[in-house]
């Protein structure tokens, strides 16, 4: 960790509350690497936030590209401080076999995407102190009917932290963020039509706004080292489950 700024790696950083994120640690006065597949989004969001931001095209469901980032982050940036696990999709729809394609994309993205990104990142978080920072879910404490999929790599995501955060302190605190229902594009990618048109609904008419869930992020790493916050969770006001 340098003496004066923190590097924060963000996955997902092309949208959503990812990108807010990037924007929220930016102002913060954090150098961030901005990590997605949509290349021209990070590129120009980079290009917009300066201070030394960079953007890396990476598909956290393919090892040899976070290693790349990884390699870039160290040689450009000096190493991460900061890793903010974002990068995921919510395919929800009724258990069936036709969706089988989407459960794996899940499970390999919001899953397996975010413990391989830490497990390549994790001995630049150890030098020196780092932050960790999984972005799960409601649906990480909570399922319901049509969502089994997504909830069960939200529940995932939160065992694994709470075993990270035991191994891992004092050197890196571990934070879990579970948001509720976030204005994003999120349910835009859900290829059941059915389910896409009637999530699409609620997501209309949510009133989080990313900036929301990126302020919470900004203000849990700008505690004091002694004081970990190992988990929020965070609801629209009005949402019941
Ligand atoms: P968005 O769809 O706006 O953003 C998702 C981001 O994930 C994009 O930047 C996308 O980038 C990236 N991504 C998806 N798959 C991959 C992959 N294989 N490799 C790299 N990047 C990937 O949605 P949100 O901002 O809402 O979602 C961000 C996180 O927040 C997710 O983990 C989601 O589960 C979680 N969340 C969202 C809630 C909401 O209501 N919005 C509520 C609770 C949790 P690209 O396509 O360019 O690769």
């Amino acid at each position: 960790m340098t003496d004066t700024i923190r590097t924060a790696v963000i996955t997902g950083a092309s949208s959503g509350i990812g990108a807010a994120t990037a924007k929220a640690l930016a102002a913060d006065g954090y150098r961030v690497a901005l990590l997605a597949r949509r290349y021209d989004r990070i590129s120009a969001l980079a290009e917009e936030l300066g201070n030394g931001a960079i953007a890396i095209a990476a598909d956290v469901t393919d090892r040899d590209q976070i290693v790349a980032a990884a390699d870039r982050v160290q040689d450009e940036l000096g190493g991460a401080d900061v890793l903010v696990n974002n990068a995921g999709t919510m395919l929800l729809g009724p258990f069936s076999s036709e969706r089988r394609e989407d459960y794996r994309a899940m499970v390999e993205a919001n899953l397996l995407g975010a413990i391989t990104t830490t497990e390549v990142f994790l001995d630049q978080l150890k030098a020196g102190g780092g932050d960790l920072i999984n972005i799960s879910s409601v649906a990480g404490r909570t399922a319901r009917a049509t969502n089994g999929v997504y909830a069960a790599t939200k529940w995932g995501i939160n065992g694994w932290s709470e075993s990270l955060r035991q191994e891992l302190l004092p050197d890196i605190r571990v934070t879990l963020i579970e948001p509720g229902v976030v204005d994003t594009p999120l349910p835009t990618h859900i290829t059941d039509e059915a389910t896409r048109d009637a999530v699409q609904k609620s997501y209309d008419a949510a009133t989080v706004k990313p900036e929301e869930i990126a302020e919470v992020i900004a203000f849990v790493l700008a505690r004091p080292r002694h004081l970990a916050i190992n988990e929020v969770l965070l609801r629209p006001a009005d949402q019941l489950g």
